[in-house]
């Protein structure tokens, strides 16, 4: 499995906000955790990126245990809803930012910026700053910034809910073709129904911190196991 967790809790303080959740991701595939804000999506992203602690159960990626592994060893990339690029540097530095502090040779950067600047279309921007992009620009540097990392698992917090309406279909096909084109695991956070269920291989439906159902966006959508996920992506029960 890409990524396992097993019966993995969190709490913050006295609250718990994640109770019990196991759940197996395969290799390659587009999983998706879909729920309303609040249901805890951020913090299993998190704790799967080493980001946050567990308060008890296990994560492990690639069948390895890295529950207590740093998220620099973990082999993910996250990426996030608010960029969070330099500004002060060019697109081709952003995305070069994390080869240049492993400290790998110049070529080997060149080749890896300029190959995601190619799946990302993003060739022409390679000299330009943050500022001088559009909102769908951005957020393609970000992910380019995880696809240089090579990364075995892509996770993804809400990376679209900043783009109009048009511009996140218009980003929804780009990821789908990503995903096609590169083959990896990724994982994506979205409370958008929508999104989970045109990019999803398999969703994971969240609510208060428990896992409702899990299968794919149509058996779902046709089987759903109870009222909340019947409301909440699946048909009229
Ligand atoms: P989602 O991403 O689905 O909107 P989150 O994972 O961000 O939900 O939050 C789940 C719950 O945990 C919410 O009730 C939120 O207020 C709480 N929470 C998240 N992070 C923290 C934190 N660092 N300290 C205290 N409570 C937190
Ligand atoms: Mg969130």
């Amino acid at each position: 499995m890409a990524v396992q967790l097993r019966n993995v809790r969190k709490a913050f303080g006295t609250v718990q906000v994640i109770h019990d959740v196991s759940m197996d991701i395969a290799s390659g595939e587009f999983a998706v955790f879909v729920g309303p804000s609040g249901c805890g999506k951020s913090t299993l992203l998190r704790m799967i990126a080493g980001l946050e602690d567990t308060s008890s159960g296990k994560v492990s990626i690639e069948d390895v245990d890295v529950t207590e592994t740093e998220p620099a060893k973990r082999g993910v990339a996250m990426v996030f809803q608010s960029y969070a690029l330099y500004p002060h540097l060019s697109v081709y530095e952003n995305m070069a930012f994390s080869l240049r502090l492993r400290h790998a040779p110049k070529q080997e950067i060149e080749e890896k910026v300029r190959e995601a600047a190619g799946i990302l279309r993003l060739e022409e921007q390679l000299h330009k700053k943050p500022s001088q992009l559009s909102g769908g620009q951005r957020q393609r540097v970000a992910i380019g910034r995880a696809i240089v990392r090579q990364p075995k698992v892509f996770l993804f917090d809400e990376p679209l809910s900043n783009l109009d309406a048009e511009l996140r279909v218009q980003m929804r096909l780009e990821l789908a073709r990503l995903h096609k084109q590169i083959g990896a695991t990724m994982i994506y956070v979205t409370h958008d129904q929508v999104e989970a269920m045109t990019l999803a291989d398999k969703i994971f439906v969240l609510k208060d911190g428990v896992v409702q159902q899990t299968g794919r966006p149509l058996d779902l959508y046709r089987n759903p196991d109870n009222r909340f996920v019947a409301g909440f992506i699946g048909s009229p029960a």
